[in-house]
């Protein structure tokens, strides 16, 4: 297939407006796909030339996109920084200033192949060699093409594919309907590769989806844990559990096999340079080949103390990493050990998986296990609660010792018990921001006033709407969300999102805020939960709490399921102050 035929389904999916017709296009587009293209095409509609955990980037800025449009039209740069302030958008630049193309028409691996030389660029004369790779490319494209390139170099092709409409599509594109989805998406929980189960889907079928392995090297999707009001609902639920303090620092998934060591975030990210300390931990344990699971936080051993999430995830600025690494320590509670010598170990007990962790961290002061009490009385489980609370932990993760490791889960396995800032149980929900509406007196000042949030629907991959945020946002805050909403405007609304509302502004689900609110209430605006003609539900005075940062993908907000479940907990909550 030509990268001009993957364009105009590229123009078709950016003018959808349902999820339904996104999946029908998309199967459309797999259905014609031979085995060698489906790989670069699954990474390519997502605006990525290889998995998300694999660090490779096109690494082009605006500027050196503008120089490579000039030289390919041969047109002074000037010129064409004159046309973007005009259109706004440098696909479509390159559209408007593309000239024919003479040679042959470029093909889908072709042109993945040459992107993949542009990302590997690097040293002496990179810059020069990707403007001028770039350019030649262009140059060999048609605009509807040169369009969707410039995009994707930039990280803006804004299709709004998710990961499940990927995997829907592709059951669609074989078997006309929806019924492979749930095993495409194990395979999924299993490698997080959709490139490469797109790939073994067409060349081997639903065998070689089901043989699909958990491997070093590739994250797996972290289980996830869900809620329940008190102890006593956990107790009653789930009897003799374990319970481990809850940190509030980033998940990490340490791969090792021999000295190659890789640290993947929550969101299937490749974080291995920002934990140079945990890397070289993991690289002096005695096992050859290791998955495991925990969380990085900085912790002062000498006074006992964590930091905040805040502070831990200062270490995001990938700058200065050595200096921090030694100003500001960074430790991982390891709670689970997926993977050892070779072995799967997600289908044994929990608590066999953490009888192995002592032996397989041995005495490292870097990685060390997350304690573990177990209880069945709810007296215990509020008294470690408090407990936690009072060392500034989160709360606790309670989990059940005989649950296997069920990766991209958030079940009854684990269950997460936190305060709220003022101490009571209750806790905050995680929201995407779906739009926003131009402010009133003095928000006018930071170019926005309500935000329009949702929340996840899973099974349908869409998000709907939940709520209109006012406050809890300083000054500042409102100033970043603005920085950041600007990137991310699109003209309608995204396929995935269902809304009775119209913001002004609608944004591409992207940002996700932690919120705080005093209940979930029937609600006809939203369409959370919605169906037919019954109300969805609505969030109550929401505020914010803060922003997830990139530790949490859209898809990985709070789910509609969830709400339900909160919505029907709610009666069960103990009222403020008793
Ligand atoms: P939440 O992000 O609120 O859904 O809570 C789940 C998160 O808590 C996990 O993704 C981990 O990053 C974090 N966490 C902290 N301590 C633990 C623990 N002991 N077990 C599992 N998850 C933990």
């Amino acid at each position: 297939m030509t990268f001009a035929e993957l364009s105009t389904y590229l123009d078709r999916l950016e003018g959808t407006r349902s999820r339904n017709e996104l999946v029908k296009t998309l199967s459309e587009l797999y259905a014609k796909t031979s085995p060698d293209e489906i790989q670069p095409v699954t990474y390519l509609i997502q605006g990525r030339l290889v998995p998300f955990f694999e660090p490779v980037e096109i690494g082009m800025g605006e500027k050196l996109v503008i120089a490579s449009i000039a030289q390919a039209a041969e047109r002074p740069v000037d010129e064409v920084t004159r046309l973007y302030n005009k259109l706004g958008d440098l696909g479509l630049v390159a559209a408007e200033v593309s000239t024919k193309p003479r040679g042959k028409v470029p093909s889908i691996t072709d042109v993945h192949a040459r992107l993949m030389a542009i990302a590997a660029a690097a040293g002496a004369g990179s810059v020069e060699k990707k403007r001028t790779g770039f350019a030649s490319l262009l140059h060999d494209l048609d605009a509807a093409s040169a369009k969707h390139l410039v995009r994707m170099a930039l990280g803006r092709l804004r299709l709004g594919i998710g990961d499940a409409t990927v995997l829907e599509a592709l059951s669609f594109a074989k078997k006309g309907d929806r019924s492979l989805r749930p095993t495409l998406e194990a395979a999924y929980n299993r490698t997080s590769d959709l490139g490469l189960i797109a790939h073994t889907f067409w060349t081997e079928g639903e065998k070689g989806i089901a043989a699909l392995k958990v491997t070093v090297g590739r994250p797996i999707r972290p289980q996830l844990a869900e809620r329940l009001p008190n102890p006593e609902a956990v107790i009653k639920k789930l009897g003799n559990v374990a319970v481990q303090p809850k940190y509030d620092g980033i998940r990490v998934q340490i791969h090792k096999n021999g000295a190659n060591v890789r640290i993947f975030s929550r969101n299937l990210e490749d974080f291995s340079l920002m934990f140079v300390e945990l890397v070289a931990a993991a690289r002096k344990l005695a096992d050859r080949t290791l998955i495991l699971d925990g969380e990085a936080i900085g912790y002062n051993a000498e006074s006992e103390e964590y930091l905040m999430f805040q502070q831990t995830a200062s270490r995001r600025r990938q700058h200065g990493i050595e200096e921090a690494a030694a100003s500001l320590p960074l430790v991982a509670f390891v709670f689970d050990v997926l993977y050892r010598n070779g072995k799967d170990l997600t289908a044994m007990p929990y608590s066999d998986r953490y009888a192995m962790l002592k032996d397989v961290l041995g005495d490292s002061k870097v990685l060390t296990p997350a304690p573990l009490t177990t209880t069945d009385s709810a007296e215990e489980l509020t008294r470690t609660l408090l407990d936690n609370i009072s060392k500034g932990l989160e709360g606790v993760v309670v989990k059940r010792m005989d649950s296997p490791y069920q990766a991209g889960a958030r079940n009854f396995n684990w269950v997460k018990l936190k305060r709220t800032t003022s101490g009571q149980l209750n806790d905050t929900v995680d929201l995407v921001l779906l739009g926003y509406y131009f402010g009133k007196g003095k928000r006018t000042e930071f170019g926005l006033g309500a935000l329009l949030a949702g929340v996840y629907d899973a099974e349908h991959d869409r998000f709907d709407t939940i709520t209109k945020i006012g406050t809890g946002l300083s000054d500042a805050g409102w100033r970043e969300i603005h920085a950041r909403a600007d990137k991310l405007q699109v003209k309608e609304k995204p396929a995935r999102v269902r809304s009775l509302l119209t913001p002004d502004v609608w944004l591409k689900p992207e940002v996700v805020v932690e919120v705080l609110a005093d209940e979930i209430t029937p609600g006809t605006n939203h369409t959370a939960g919605k169906v037919g003609d019954a109300p969805g539900y609505a969030l109550r005075f929401p505020r914010i709490v803060s922003f997830r940062g990139a530790d949490k993908r859209p898809e990985d907000a709070t789910t509609v399921k969830e709400i339900v479940e909160m919505f029907k907990q709610q009666g069960k909550r103990p009222v403020a102050g008793q």
